[in-house]
């Protein structure tokens, strides 16, 4: 993994970053019991596993959806080891050309699953090696060049392939179409979350309050990986100011340093809202025209910002662009500008 790639700059991004290097690992959950919430998704999991395990095969080809930090590689893992097979890690964008694929491929024991994360970034000459293999256990290679170059079924073991991506519309059909299932994760509620903080802190050997594992939550926007992030960050304020117990007070006092507010909102997410408030008169305002005038791209707008600030009712995506909520405007402070074209979800 080539951390010179993070954004280390934003602490509360869902994206893995430099501030998880040592902690990811640790915390990842290896059972069903113990990845918490997701309910729905555990429920079908569990009667796939049983179902796959008392056929004495591998379960379907699974892909996995949502924003980044909810869980997906931890979910891929977890399948796994239930079904008492090895994993195979790697991404989209790290297998390159066909052969890579086939190498990884080729290698596959029975049963062993192959996680894909960024499924999405795969380049289409890879991808047409996945369908036979997923749909047929099979890979074609090609032998010598010209008029004399044939081609070869090669079989490989029955294995499955989980997907991840964060933006499941931009996967061909034909590859959406050969995985049997499909899971979307949501973004996870408040006890959740203060439940993941809490088991972290039991592995982690800190001493988290249930008010401080609560405030940590609100704080989390709805994702793991930034509760976890949270946790050790708000440890390190809690040894040297607070005697080593994790209150919600101690947390308060930890963001504010970050500045990071209770709603879990950094710097960033504030601008955001402040220009549509501002320079938009509260929208609609185009994606492109916002990542202008903010200096954010607009793919980080649309899958990193966007999705937290939709969930807390902040913004609205309508067909003419983004609009600014009540809620926002309250948040801010401002007056809520009624001579716009806002539309307001009430
Ligand atoms: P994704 O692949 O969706 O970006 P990850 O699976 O890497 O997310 O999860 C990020 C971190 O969040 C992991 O270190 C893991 O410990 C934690 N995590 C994710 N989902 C859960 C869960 N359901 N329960 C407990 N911890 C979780």
């Amino acid at each position: 993994m080539n951390y010179d790639d993070f954004d280390e700059g934003r602490f509360v991004a869902p994206e893995e970053n430099i501030y998880d290097r040592d902690i990811e690992n640790t915390l990842r959950p290896r059972t069903l019991d113990e990845y918490v919430g997701q309910d729905k998704v555990k429920e079908n999991l569990r009667i796939f596993i049983e179902a796959a395990k008392k056929r004495g095969e591998p379960i379907d080809h699974c892909l996995l959806y949502g924003p980044p930090g909810l869980g997906k590689t931890t979910l891929a893992g977890v399948i796994a080891n239930e079904m008492n097979s090895n994993i195979r890690i790697t991404s989209g964008p790290a297998i390159e050309k066909p052969a890579d694929l086939a190498a990884l491929l080729t290698n596959l024991a029975d049963g062993d699953v192959l996680f894909i994360d960024e499924i999405h970034r795969l380049s289409t000459a890879v991808e047409e090696v996945l369908y036979p293999a997923m749909e047929d256990y099979a890979i074609d290679i090609i032998i010598g060049k010209g008029p004399s170059a044939r081609s070869i079924r090669l079989d490989l073991r029955k294995f499955t392939l989980i997907g991840a991506t964060t933006k499941p519309g931009s996967i061909s059909n034909p590859l959406r179409d050969r995985f049997g299932v499909l899971f979307r994760l949501e973004m996870y509620s408040l006890e959740e979350l203060a439940a993941i903080v809490s088991r972290s802190a039991g592995i982690l050997g800190i001493n988290c309050a249930p008010d401080g594992a609560m405030q940590i939550a609100r704080c989390s926007r709805g994702t793991p990986r930034v509760a976890n992030r949270l946790l050790k960050r708000v440890r390190d304020y809690a040894e040297v100011k607070a005697d080593g117990v994790i209150t919600a007070a101690a947390t308060s006092e930890a963001l504010k340093l970050m500045e990071i507010d209770s709603l879990g909102l950094d710097t960033v997410d504030r601008r955001l809202l402040e220009t549509i408030a501002v320079t938009f008169s509260g929208g609609p305002v185009g994606v492109e025209t916002l990542a202008a005038a903010t200096g954010e791209e607009a793919a980080s707008i649309e899958d990193v910002y966007e999705p937290y600030l939709m969930q807390l009712g902040f913004i609205n995506r309508t067909p003419r662009g983004r609009c600014l909520t009540k809620a926002a405007y309250d948040y801010l402070g401002m007056p809520v500008k009624t001579d716009g074209q806002m539309s307001f979800d009430m």
